[in-house]
This record gives C-alpha cells, sequence and structure tokens, in this order.
C-alpha cells in the first residue's frame, strides 16, 4: 500500500480562510486517537494490506498529539501496514508548538518530514488570519527543526493575501529563500463559503486582490523558486532535486492510499471512500467496534479519466496520452483541435507521450481542464 494518511482534526484557533474538518475541543484528543488506532485494525486489509511506504500526519494540527498519543498510532500502523525501512514519514506542524523539546521527541518516534504552516512572514497576515502563531514563532521554529536534526523540511506559504501585493510576496519569497527548506508549497489564497474570511469579504471589511494580481504573485514565485534551483514540479509544489513529496505524488500518480479518522478519503484502487466529518459520530461507531460512517464510489473510466486529467495536468509529468486515450477511446482525434489551439498559445506542450501545461498553462488550469472534460 503506497500512503497512509492519518487526520488529526484538532486546531487550538480557527484561522479565518480554512474550511478543512477540525475542532478546538482538545479534550477529545485523547478518544480520537484511541478511535483512530482501532480504525487502523478495522481496515487491515485494505487495498490487499502489506507495508506502506508513505505515512503523513495531516489535519487540523498533527503537532497538538503528544508523545504517547503519537506512539499508540504509529504502533497501529506498523502492526496492519508495516512502514518500510526508508518510508518517509511526514507531520503538519504549527510553527508555535515546534518547541525543541517536542521535537526531539518527533524526531525520536521517527518523523522524517516535516511540514510546517508558515503562511506568512508578515505579522499583519498573521493576526489578520487568527493564526496561532507569529513571525517570530515561524522563524524560531524553522531553526529550532535544522537543530533537532530534520534534514527535509517543508513550508506552506500563501499568496493573494488581501493588502500583501507583488512587494511583499517578494519579500515573503525572499526570506522563504534564504532559509532555503528543501520543499515548500505555494497554496493560492481561496474564499471558501462558511469561513470567517467569506463573512469578513461579504461585509466588505477585507479586500481579496484582483486575478491579475494571483497571475502576477504565481509567476514570480515561478521565477523566483526555479531560479534558486526548485522544481516546480506540481501547481502548488516545489521542492529541491530529490526531495519532491513522496506520498503527495502518489494521490497524483493514481495509487492506493488508506485515509484515516473523521472527513479522511480512501482510494483502493477502483473504489473511492470517505469518513463522515463528524467526531461524536466516529468515536461512537469505533466505540462499539463498527467502521465509521461515511460512503463510497466506484470509479468508471469516465471518472478515471476526469481524475488523470484533473492530477495529471497539474503536474510537471503532466498526463499520459495512453491513459487517456484507453479510458476514453478517440481522445487524441477529438481533441486535436483544442490541443492544437493550446499549444499555439503557448499553454499546453505534447510531447514524448504526455500532455503538459507551462506555468501559464497552470494559472489558467481550471478552464483548461474543463474543456477536456465529457459529459
Ligand atoms: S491550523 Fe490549519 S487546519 Fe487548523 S484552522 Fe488553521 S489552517 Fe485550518
Amino acid at each position: 500500500l503506497p500512503g497512509i494518511y492519518l487526520h488529526i482534526p484538532f486546531c487550538r484557533k480557527a484561522c479565518s480562510y480554512c474550511d478543512f474538518f477540525f475542532v478546538t475541543q482538545l479534550k477529545r484528543k485523547g478518544p480520537l486517537v484511541e478511535a483512530m488506532a482501532a480504525e487502523i485494525a478495522l481496515r487491515s486489509g485494505f487495498a490487499g494490506g502489506g507495508p506502506a511506504t508513505s505515512l503523513y500526519l495531516g489535519g487540523g494540527t498533527p503537532s497538538l498529539l503528544g508523545e504517547a498519543e503519537l506512539r499508540l498510532l504509529y504502533e497501529a500502523v506498523n502492526q496492519f501496514f508495516p512502514l518500510l525501512a526508508d518510508a518517509e514519514i511526514t507531520l503538519e506542524a504549527n510553527p508555535d508548538d515546534l518547541s525543541p523539546d517536542y521535537l526531539r521527541m518527533l524526531a525520536a518516534t521517527g518523523v522524517r518530514r516535516l511540514s510546517i504552516g508558515i503562511q506568512s512572514w508578515r505579522e499583519e497576515d498573521l493576526r489578520a488570519f487568527n493564526r496561532s502563531h507569529s513571525r517570530e514563532q515561524g522563524f524560531a521554529a524553522y531553526a529550532a527543526a535544522r537543530a533537532a536534526g530534520f534534514a527535509n523540511i517543508s513550508l506552506d506559504l500563501m499568496y493573494g493575501l488581501p493588502g500583501l501585493g507583488l512587494g511583499g510576496w517578494e519579500e515573503n519569497l525572499r526570506i522563504t529563500l534564504d532559509l532555503r527548506p528543501e520543499h515548500l508549497s505555494v497554496y493560492a489564497l481561496t474564499v471558501e463559503e462558511k469561513t470567517a474570511l467569506a463573512h469578513q469579504l461579504r461585509q466588505g471589511r477585507v479586500q481579496i486582490p484582483e486575478d491579475e494580481s494571483y497571475a502576477a504573485q504565481f509567476l514570480l514565485a515561478h521565477e523566483r523558486l526555479t531560479a534558486a534551483g526548485y522544481e516546480h514540479y506540481e501547481l502548488s509544489n516545489y521542492a529541491l532535486p530529490g526531495f519532491r513529496a513522496r506520498h503527495n505524488s502518489s494521490y497524483w500518480q493514481g495509487q492506493p492510499y488508506l485515509g484515516i479518522g473523521p472527513s479522511a478519503h480512501s482510494f483502493d484502487g477502483e473504489r473511492r471512500s470517505w469518513n463522515a466529518a463528524h467526531l461524536e459520530h466516529y468515536l461512537r461507531a469505533l466505540g462499539e467496534g463498527r467502521l465509521p460512517p461515511g460512503g463510497e464510489e466506484a470509479l468508471g473510466s469516465r471518472e478515471r479519466y476526469h481524475e488523470h486529467l484533473m492530477t495529471g495536468l497539474r503536474t510537471a509529468e503532466g498526463a499520459s496520452l495512453a491513459l487517456l486515450e484507453e479510458l476514453l477511446p478517440g481522445f487524441a482525434a477529438r481533441f486535436a483541435p483544442q490541443i492544437a489551439q493550446l499549444s499555439g498559445q503557448g499553454l499546453l506542450r505534447q510531447d514524448q507521450g504526455r500532455l503538459r501545461l507551462s506555468p501559464q498553462g497552470w494559472l489558467l488550469s481550471d478552464a483548461i481542464i474543463a474543456d477536456f472534460f465529457i459529459g
């Protein structure tokens, strides 16, 4: 089994833009970890079982887990899906949790890769978003992680923030490049319904930038980061050579993964399934020895075709023409005019049996991908 994802749905505070599933009642953390260990056991034969090549603790805020909780989850994973000796083991962390003692504990319990939610180096952005950390805590966390021996660190950054502007974004990139993390996830701020940010926007209390401003910031990141030696290997992801995220890459390559915890999704190679985003229902079901409520859908060739377009065209590897042709016989002939037009505009390239978007194409990827969809 390539990857296991553990969703830890707790946060200290709600960031204003976030629509992930999380709760702030930290006292439910212990019972949840026990329920997740039970879910791992119940899913032991998933996709044929067997060893796992990556483990990803995401959330929410996995850096709220204590040592005993982390060890319990590891033991459950290792019992049913033994982690290979060189498995990629990532933990998402918020800077304010990363004290030197906590980092030493993480390293001792087997975490090898840290993904730190920096988002911005500007104090005003962190405050505006109700982030739980300060700029200084961001720097301190990064230095402490290096001092604790972490040699594979990813930072999350966001662009398109209210009031950031091209100059502010350039400064955030410059500070980040001085630190030289092995990996960067660079996301555009999106306004999701039912978030505090959406509410502030409706009330006119914040303004988000125009599309052109997002585009300029995306292209500036591409230019600065690739010039500094980072590979822009997926729409939102950059890595120094040898440091692409293996766990996420397996999603994009359509390999099976098992997601554990409330709201987690899984894919066994044929069916996509998910757990309901509800903490109490999750705890109750596992307390009774049952799998948590959720849903599933089988992926037919039409869904797999759409899926390959959506994931493939967002990666530097591109989408495989042979696979698209297999999933949709006649693909090349049917879409030859679109492919020629997009190629002429410098948005798409066809080479070595693959279709790849250029950085300008990535900017328009939602619209371009939708053009290839079938009804
Ligand atoms: S810490 Fe992460 S998961 Fe939690 S609210 Fe903030 S962005 Fe969302």
